[in-house]
C-alpha cells in the first residue's frame, strides 16, 4: 500500500514540478544562389558551363555530365524542379521564402535586364505555382531593397547590396547609394516604435569571403566605409535584428560581429547554393552539393529555434538516376539567457 502512495506522492509531484510552456513555431525556407541554366546540356562542354556550341552537335561525344547537374556546371532545369518538389515534398506550407539571390548562371557576357526579369519571373511563378500562394507586393523597388511585415511583429528586410560591394565602383565616392542607409535607419527605428523585430537579408553578407589561397589576403566583399555604416546600424538596432541571411559565398557558415569594442553582437547565417557549381580554375573554391535548408522560428518573438540543412548527393543522384533528398544536420539556435545577456 505504501508503494502505491508513494507512486502517487511522485506522480503528483511530477506533474505539478512541470509546468507546461507552450511555444508556437513556424518554418520558412531559405533557398539561395539558384543559378538556373537553360542551356545546360548532359553532352555539352563541362569547360564551358556544360554548354554545347554547334560543332558539339555533329561531334561523337560520350561525355555525360549528368541528369541533374555538374560540379563545374549550373543549376539543370531537372535539378531545379527537383530541388522544389523536395521543398514541397519536405515542408509545403512555409510561412515564408527567404531567397536571396543569383539566379542567372555564371556567364563572363553578363545579361540584359529583359532576360534578368525574365528568369526572375519564371522561378518566382514556379515557388508559388508549387507551394507558396502569396506574393508580397511593392509599393516601391527604387534601390532594389524593400521590407514586408511577413507575420504581426516581425520584419523581413531585403537589402541590396550590390550598391555596397567592394568590387562596384560606381558608388564608391558616394556616401549613402540610393539612400539605403537613411531607409534602412528609417525601417528600423519605426520597427522600434511598432515593437516589430526584424530579419535582415541580402545577397552578399559582409565581411570578408572565408577561403584564400596561401598568402592571399581575404577578399573585403564591401567598400570599407560602406561595411563600417553597415556595422554602426546593427550595432546601434542589435536587439531589433534577430537575424541575418545571405547567400553568395556557396559556402554553408555563419558570421558572428565583432565591433570595435570588443563585444559581439549579432550573427548571420549564410546559406549553401542550390547550383553545385564551382570555380574550378581557383584553388579557393570549392564544390558543394546542391542545397535548401529549412528554418524553425518563434512566430511571437521572431527568435531562431533551429534549422535544417537538406542536400542532394548529385554524385548519387546521376549514377542512380534517382533523387534522394538527404539531410545534413540540424542546428540549435537557441543561445542561452545568460550567454545572451552577456552580449548584450
Ligand atoms: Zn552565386
Ligand atoms: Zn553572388
Amino acid at each position: 500500500m505504501w508503494f502505491v502512495s508513494l507512486c502517487i506522492r511522485i506522480l503528483t509531484w511530477f506533474f505539478v514540478s512541470h509546468s507546461i510552456e507552450c511555444y508556437v513555431y513556424g518554418y520558412f525556407w531559405h533557398i539561395t544562389d539558384i543559378h538556373l541554366d537553360r542551356n545546360y546540356s548532359r553532352n555539352g562542354n563541362a569547360k564551358n558551363g556544360c554548354h554545347k556550341k554547334i560543332e558539339d552537335i555533329f561531334a561523337f561525344n560520350f561525355t555525360d555530365n549528368g541528369v541533374y547537374g555538374n560540379f563545374q556546371c549550373d543549376t539543370p532545369e531537372f535539378l531545379f524542379n527537383t530541388t522544389i518538389q523536395n521543398m514541397k515534398d519536405l515542408h509545403s506550407r512555409p510561412d515564408f521564402i527567404v531567397w536571396t539571390g543569383d539566379n542567372m548562371p555564371h556567364s563572363k557576357n553578363g545579361f540584359d535586364m529583359d532576360t534578368v526579369y525574365t528568369e526572375v519571373g519564371v522561378i518566382t511563378d514556379l515557388l508559388i505555382a508549387t507551394m507558396f500562394y502569396y506574393l508580397i507586393k511593392f509599393t516601391s523597388l527604387q534601390g532594389g531593397f524593400y521590407s514586408t511585415l511577413v507575420s504581426p511583429g516581425l520584419r523581413v528586410i531585403a537589402l541590396n547590396t550590390i550598391l555596397w560591394l567592394s568590387e562596384n565602383n560606381e558608388n564608391v565616392r558616394v556616401k549613402d547609394p540610393e539612400e539605403q542607409f537613411q531607409w534602412l535607419e528609417t525601417v528600423l527605428s519605426n520597427s522600434i516604435v511598432n515593437q516589430e523585430k526584424v530579419y535582415i537579408t541580402g545577397h552578399i553578407p559582409p565581411g570578408f569571403y572565408p577561403r584564400t589561397t596561401p598568402k592571399q589576403k581575404g577578399i573585403p566583399m564591401y567598400h570599407q566605409h560602406f561595411v563600417e555604416h553597415f556595422q554602426s546600424i546593427a550595432n546601434n538596432y542589435s536587439y531589433v535584428i534577430i537575424g541575418q541571411f545571405y547567400g553568395h559565398f556557396h559556402l554553408d557558415m555563419f558570421q558572428i560581429f565583432e565591433y570595435k569594442t570588443g563585444t559581439s553582437k549579432g550573427s548571420a547565417f549564410i546559406a549553401p547554393p542550390v547550383s553545385p557549381w564551382h570555380d574550378d580554375q581557383s584553388s579557393y573554391s570549392l564544390p558543394v552539393n546542391p542545397s535548401v535548408r529549412l528554418v524553425r522560428y518563434f512566430t511571437e518573438s521572431g527568435g531562431l529555434l533551429d534549422y535544417t540543412q537538406y542536400y542532394l548527393d548529385l554524385d548519387t543522384a546521376n549514377c542512380r538516376q534517382k533523387v534522394i533528398w538527404g539531410f545534413n544536420f540540424k542546428t540549435d539556435l537557441l543561445i542561452p539567457e545568460n550567454a545572451q545577456s552577456s552580449t548584450s
